[in-house]
């Protein structure tokens, strides 16, 4: 299989799968943090909390 954000093959038995590192893991994450990934428009429940 290939890093979702870098393309570099990773093996399934690498610990940080399906990412080649620990650096794409957290650069995954920070996609989903900075809302490249949201899909939908609807707000979160807990969005105007605070
Ligand atoms: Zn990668």
């Amino acid at each position: 299989m290939k890093c979702p954000i870098c393309h570099k093959a990773v093996q399934l038995s690498d610990p940080e799968s399906p990412f080649c590192s620990e650096r794409c893991r957290l650069l995954d994450l920070g996609n989903w943090a900075s809302g490249n990934y949201i899909l939908s428009t609807e707000p979160l429940d807990h969005a105007d909390e605070a």
